[in-house]
């Protein structure tokens, strides 16, 4: 295979699974290994960092190689990454192993003793991707931010925004009549001029009444004219 410049999920997951079929034990190890570390990287945007022990006065921090490589692809809106090692249940005390509903902690349902967690044995995606071209809300620690989607170019990204933000600003600046969108300046004569305009508005559907009324009256005073011809006008 030659280096890549892109991976995606599915092809970490393809070779952590790999892994897991060459060699279990050491894909075990590795994955349980924690190393100690500080709040800094506990408080990284992406990469997950687990609390090793969190004490009154100070929480110790531990982070491991899931944790890295969710780091890599970013967090989901709750905070968690894409990639899950799957674990079976088993009990120590007659070594069997529990369905797979059964959770750490569980009585065996041979011997009725605690479970505890068992082997390693495989990973998989539990977030799905955010849709293309779908903006994505993100936790971060200022409070929830809108991204563009990832296979959005910056440029377009910015543009979209800008623009946004002008269309939002011209809401709290002006006013728009709801027929012709003509814009009024959001001041203290706002209202009184939107009722003015509506008055001439072409778009008003007032004008369309207007107009059969208009021509109502006319076939009216023609009718008139047949039935009487003499008749005169007041
Ligand atoms: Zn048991
Ligand atoms: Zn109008």
């Amino acid at each position: 295979m030659p280096i890549n410049e892109f991976v995606t999920i599915q092809q970490v997951l393809e070779i952590l699974n790999r892994m897991i079929e060459e060699d279990p034990w050491a894909v075990n190890d590795l994955i349980n290994q924690r190393v100690v570390c500080g709040k800094k990287l506990a408080d990284d945007p992406t990469v997950q960092v687990g609390i090793k022990h969190k004490g009154e006065n100070s929480t110790t921090y531990e982070v491991g190689l899931l944790g890295v490589l969710n780091g890599l692809f970013g967090i989901d809106s709750d905070g968690w990454g894409a990639i899950a090692a799957v674990y079976s249940v088993t009990c120590k005390a007659c070594s069997s192993n529990q369905p797979v509903s059964t959770k750490v902690g569980d009585p065996c349902t041979r011997c009725g003793a605690e479970t505890v967690l068992g082997d390693l044995l495989k990973f998989e995606q539990v977030r799905p991707l955010p849709a293309k071209n779908e903006w994505i809300l993100e936790k971060t620690k200022d409070g929830v931010i809108l991204k563009p989607p990832p296979t959005m170019p910056s440029e377009l990204a910015d543009a979209m925004i800008s623009q946004a933000h002008k269309k939002l600003s011209s809401h709290t600046e002006e006013t728009y009549c709801a027929f012709c969108q003509k814009a009024f300046p959001l001041d203290g004569t706002a209202a009184e001029a939107v009722t003015e305009h509506i008055k001439t508005c072409e778009k008003h559907p007032m004008r369309a009444a207007e107009a059969k009324i208009k021509e109502l009256e006319d076939e009216n005073a023609e009718l008139l004219k047949k039935l009487f011809p003499k008749a005169r006008k007041a």
